[in-house]
């Protein structure tokens, strides 16, 4: 699974993971460079592959990841009060999700329902003691 977060977002994302830890423990994840390192600053016991920041060409990564077959979802959280922050890069991931079919999260609600559909049921329950 690959994590990206425009900047307006991050809180949002490290605040997700967390909530999230126990069902990504299980899961390989990548995520573009600053949102990598707030994820693995909050959570150190998750297995991060950090890719390069997204602008720099992280983003490009994370596609290059999709056309190879390498991820089972994208959780993307998007700042959707400015003008998008390098558009062209969100389009780019966008429709290469859309060509591969994979689920592709752009705000937590969607991402928690990605989330839960695939890890085993047993680790939801660990969740809602929150
Ligand atoms: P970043 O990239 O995690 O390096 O900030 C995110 C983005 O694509 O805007």
């Amino acid at each position: 699974m690959a994590l990206v977060a425009h900047d307006a977002k991050k809180d949002e994302m490290v605040e997700w993971v967390r909530r999230h830890r126990r069902e990504l423990k299980e899961v390989p994840l990548f995520a573009t460079g600053t949102t990598g390192a707030r994820v693995m600053e909050a959570v150190p016991e998750l297995d991060v592959t950090r890719l390069k920041s997204g602008p720099l060409g992280g983003d490009q990564q994370v596609g290059a990841l999709i056309a190879e077959g390498a991820l089972e979802a994208v959780i993307f959280f998007i700042d959707p009060l400015s003008a998008l922050p390098h558009d062209v890069d969100v389009k780019a991931l966008t429709r290469l999700a859309t060509v591969y079919d994979l689920p592709f999260a752009c705000s937590p609600s969607t991402a928690t329902l990605i989330i839960e559909r695939l890890s085993p049921i047993e680790d939801r329950t660990e969740n809602l003691d929150r």
